[in-house]
């Protein structure tokens, strides 16, 4: 099973990677289509959507397409997804 799980803030983790507490109530409840956590709130993605482009787990995603942890901020390439526009007055 892998799972993806989606918190308020557009976060999408498996299990693996939503961090300890969604870990951890993982293990308590497996099958739990929402987790509440003292960090925020994963509901878990039915499979149809967890099948859509991008809803892939963040992290499993960048080492997958060879990126690392460290992000140089000083690096101008492949920050599309999470680079900003800021609006131009
Ligand atoms: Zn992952």
């Amino acid at each position: 099973m892998n799972a993806i799980y989606i918190d308020y803030n557009g976060r999408t983790a498996c299990a693996e990677h939503g961090g300890a507490y969604l870990k951890a109530a993982l293990q308590a409840t497996p099958n739990a289509r929402t987790i509440d956590t003292p960090l925020g709130d994963w509901v878990r993605l039915s499979a149809k959507e967890a099948a859509s482009p991008g809803m892939d787990c963040e992290t499993c995603d960048m080492h997958k397409s060879g990126h690392t942890d460290y992000v140089d901020p000083h690096a101008d390439t492949h920050h599309d997804e999470m680079s900003f526009s800021m609006p131009v007055f």
